[in-house]
């Protein structure tokens, strides 16, 4: 059956047009972006998705779901259509492009598999996001097959070899479970990724069309979201994304309550104990970051790691650590926390670093008691507005836990949990309210740490094309191995144990390897907006509401957005060049081998692109 998509985006009462002025400061804005909010009218027809899935297949299930999500966050008209309940594909003349997402392609007739391979041959789009076979579309494949290849289910590398994401070139997804065919791919076919012995994602001409092959399961996981985005966008003459445009900088466990002693590697790099280090060393080098790379900070206090988990809630080691400033003894996390630019905001990490689970606090009154004393402390050290923001200790809550916080808490409005992990520990969040207390909205945080390993870097680029957000988070005392927040298979991995701070003279140490990181986002995205975690709360709340729809007619594009200013991708599948623009700006131009990809922000509700080239 047909299912028209439902948005997620809230519904609007129509006759409503109001003002809310927030001050999210972003580089291209310069101060308060003032949100103008108006229904869609102009009844553009959008290019539409037809999904196709198999109810009975579950990894394809998995693989809706990513496909699903990816459209809704970025306003992508799509409908889904289940082969298992229906045999007989509708008339795809109404749809730009065909994803399909399950392994049951075989469930086509012949009939049926020549509607397809006419669609594509007039001009469709044909997205397979999860590996499938058909002996009578091999052609459409772009494959020489002709009898139904043979299954690999083993952990591989698939190394890919265009730049299909942006900052995407080069990369290596390691070892994983690829479950591909042994397909060989015909000579025409522009091969993107490949393991060591197969080709995994191909782009294929195909008469007037595109087809796009993902030969694995792969985009089942959330982690690739990004991917089914820009294939979409490949195969589709245009297409108008939606985006946040937020980046999110996150210091745990800052401040804290540091301790007197020197260790190793900043012993022997600076000769500072670990409070002097993160008072006048750490944090002012983030500073210069800061200045450097326009980032904003949400640094989160931690009183105590005295795992105390019933009272009394002592302050003991909150006020251990101290260094002397001008002849005179200074406690450090005092200083720490009085001492945060207008760069930072200072949110909650907790009483101490135990998780808030009922499992670790055995009883809600114990959990209630501790965030109460650290909110009488925050009183007590004029911490100033009591927090906005909530980073959980360990990325770990249950229900329990979040709702204690918005009791004792609740000026606390927006939580960090985890992108990726699992959902029963309070992981695995999407953008938008936390599903086990709606008074929490979740803007979840995908990477973390100095270092952009290959799989920091998927995540990073993955969310950043489906939705434009960036959330990355670091820890003062990464760069002691202490072993905590590594296990040691990382600490190997990472080669951690052997970085310094600095790392003079090669400039090798953590503070460069991240510089590194922020100089790949810098030249990638230039356009990202980073900002506090409650600007970007008052940013999601907009975001989450945008709409975007737009047509064309030979090479003019008008588009019509509901919420202004917002930010969008706009992407065709034909290089073409950009000849002018109404009412919006071209943020960022990106030079792609799969047609032209712009980021635009949005002036007014209604706009036009002009085009040198008919759209195609
Ligand atoms: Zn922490």
């Amino acid at each position: 059956m047909k299912n028209y998509s439902i948005l997620k985006k809230s519904i609007f009462n129509l006759t409503i047009c109001f003002f809310i002025v927030v001050g999210c400061s972003g580089s291209k804005s310069n101060g308060n972006d003032r949100y103008r909010i108006k229904p869609l009218s102009l009844r553009l027809q959008a290019p539409k998705v037809l999904i196709i899935y198999d109810n009975s297949n579950h990894y394809g299930v998995k693989c809706l779901e990513q496909t699903v999500r990816a459209c809704r966050y970025g306003e992508i008209l799509y409908e889904v259509f289940d082969i298992n309940q229906r045999e007989k594909l509708p008339a795809l003349n109404e749809y730009a492009s065909i994803a399909v997402v399950t392994e049951s392609l075989w469930k086509l007739d012949k009939q049926q598999c020549q509607n397809l391979i006419a669609f594509v041959k007039d001009g469709g789009g044909l997205f397979i996001a999860f590996r499938s076979w058909n002996e009578n579309l091999s052609t459409l494949f772009g494959v020489t097959n002709s009898y139904e290849p043979q299954f690999i289910e083993k952990d591989q590398n698939v190394y890919f070899l265009k730049e299909f994401l942006p900052g995407g070139d080069g990369l290596v997804i390691q070892q994983d479970d690829v479950s591909n065919y042994s397909y060989q791919v015909d000579s025409t076919i522009t091969l993107i990724a490949r393991t060591d012995e197969y080709p995994i994602v191909w782009f294929h001409r195909f008469g007037k069309g595109r087809v796009i092959y993902w030969n694995t399961g792969l985009l089942a996981r959330k982690i690739n979201r990004g991917f089914i985005t820009r294939s979409i966008a490949a195969v589709q003459p245009f297409t108008a994304v939606v985006i946040a445009n937020i980046g999110i900088f996150d210091l745990d466990d800052y401040p804290n309550s540091s301790n007197n002693v020197k260790l190793e590697p900043i012993k022997s790099e600076f000769d500072m104990t670990m409070s002097e280090f993160y008072t006048l060393r750490w944090y002012p080098d983030m500073l210069n970051l800061a200045k450097r790379f326009g980032i904003k900070y949400t640094a989160v206090v931690v009183f105590n790691y005295n795992g105390r988990t019933h009272p009394p809630y002592q302050f003991f080691e909150w006020l251990n650590g101290t260094f002397k400033l001008g002849g005179k003894e200074i406690k450090s996390s005092l200083f720490a926390a009085r001492n945060l630019t207008d760069e930072t905001e200072l949110g909650l990490h907790g009483y101490n670093h135990q998780p808030l689970t009922i499992g670790n606090w055995k009883t809600e009154q114990n959990m209630k008691m501790a965030l109460n004393a650290a909110r009488n402390r925050w009183g007590v050290d004029h911490l100033g507005k009591l927090p906005f923001s909530y980073i959980p200790p360990l990325n770990i809550y249950d229900s329990t836990g979040v709702n204690v916080l918005t009791q004792t808490f609740p000026s606390i409005k927006e939580v960090g949990a985890l992108y990726l992990g699992k959902y029963e520990k309070g992981q695995f969040r999407e953008f938008g309210p936390e599903p086990w207390n709606e008074k929490l909205y979740v803007i979840p945080r995908n990477t973390s740490g100095y270092i952009m390993t290959d799989f920091f870097k998927r995540c990073m680029i993955s969310i950043l094309i489906s939705n434009g957000i960036w959330a990355h988070f670091v820890h003062p005392d990464d760069v002691y191995p202490l072993g905590e927040r590594y296990e040691e298979n990382q600490l190997k991995e990472l080669n951690i144990k052997s970085l310094k701070w600095y790392g003079e003279p090669q400039k090798n140490g953590l503070y460069y390897q991240l510089i590194r990181w922020l100089e790949f986002s810098k030249e990638n995205f230039p356009w990202l907006r980073y900002m506090k975690r409650k600007d970007a709360y008052l940013v999601m709340q907009m975001y989450d509401r945008a709409k975007i729809t737009a047509s064309s007619q030979s090479n003019i594009v008008n588009l019509e957005v509901n919420v202004v200013p917002c930010y969008f991708q706009f992407f065709l599948r034909e290089k073409n060049k950009l000849e002018g623009v109404v009412n919006c700006e071209v943020i960022h131009e990106y030079d792609t081998e799969f047609g032209s990809h712009y980021i635009f922000k949005a002036n007014d509700h209604v706009m036009m692109l002009e085009f040198k080239d008919p759209i195609q």
